[in-house]
């Protein structure tokens, strides 16, 4: 089972979720963070990282003696990667998605292989299960393709364990963050109930629910006083499966890098809940 948890914008407390089900998880796991601009499971999960390294993306490389310059490549590019400029063919690689397009198109054999570093990929253990990464190269722009290199490691290592996946998605609801939450079984939203809090929850679900995948909320920072999340919930039929509540005593726990489910017993038994409540939620939503 891949769990993906997400949310509609930052700071709603989406990796202390993740890192929270990490540690109450009973079947082998592995903990993934694909929010690669800024990763920072690692800080709640504290791995033991084994291994790191560097993710390139290929770009193309021009042979001026070869080019005639027929524009073939320039025309497919959509991203503008490839241009002539006057008698010459100017490759930008940091605006190539690595498609491989024009080196395809290319009559001559006049584009060859190169490279763009993306960022680095690393892995280790945490306290009872598999650590997996991604952190993009400041000043990189493009993260899709290093979650794509994450995943790639990941479904080797769940096609050596067997086991669960539960990752750390990308706030917001770019490109990013449906690319993160594509492969997942179930996606467990983290959203606050205020104001802004239910305006970028609302955009995730629009966002998500295209993909036709389960989806379950976790309310953060609960409060008593506004019901409208909860009712909103209930009426895109989309189950609340916890509630944090808002005091400051878990406050306190955040700001320590601490780990929820970590804090006592009561904490633990409500993620052990959640936990349950998502292979359920998979089933329910098959027979619907
Ligand atoms: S590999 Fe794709 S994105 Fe990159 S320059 Fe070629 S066509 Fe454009
Ligand atoms: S398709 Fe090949 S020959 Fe044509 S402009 Fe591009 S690199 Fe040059």
């Amino acid at each position: 089972m891949i769990v993906a948890v997400a949310s509609g914008k930052g700071g709603t407390g989406k990796t202390t979720v993740c890192a929270s089900l990490a540690s109450v998880w009973e079947r082998p796991a592995v903990a993934v963070d694909l929010d690669v601009e800024e990763p920072n499971l690692h800080l709640f999960l504290r791995p033991v990282v084994r291994w790191r390294e560097a993710a390139t993306l290929e770009t193309p490389v021009a042979d001026p003696a070869r080019c005639t310059l027929c524009r073939k490549c320039t025309d497919l590019c959509q991203f503008k990667a490839v241009a002539v400029l006057g008698k010459r063919l100017a490759v930008f690689p940091e605006m190539c998605h690595g498609c491989g397009g024009c080196l395809a198109v290319c009559p001559e054999g006049a584009l060859g292989v190169g490279s763009r570093e993306l960022g680095s990929v690393e892995g280790g253990e945490t306290r009872n299960g598999h650590y997996l990464a991604g952190r993009l190269r400041v000043g990189e722009a493009m993260s899709p393709p290093l979650q794509r290199a994450v995943k790639a490691r990941l479904a080797s290592i769940l096609s050596r364990t067997g086991g669960d996946a539960l990752l750390d998605c990308p706030p917001g609801v770019s490109c990013p963050a449906v690319n993160a939450v594509r492969d997942a079984h179930v996606i467990l939203l983290v959203a606050e109930p205020t104001p802004f809090g239910i305006h970028d929850f609302t955009l995730a679900l629009e966002a998500f629910a295209p993909l036709g995948k389960p989806m379950g909320v976790v309310i953060n920072r609960a409060g008593h006083a506004d019901s409208t999340l909860t009712r909103l919930c209930a009426e895109k039929g989309v189950p609340v499966l916890l509630e944090i509540p808002y005091d400051r005593e878990i406050a306190r726990e955040y700001a320590s890098g601490g780990v929820l489910a970590a804090m006592n017993p009561r904490m633990a038994a409500r993620f052990a809940d959640l936990r349950d409540a998502l292979p359920r939620l998979i089933k329910e939503a098959a027979h619907a």
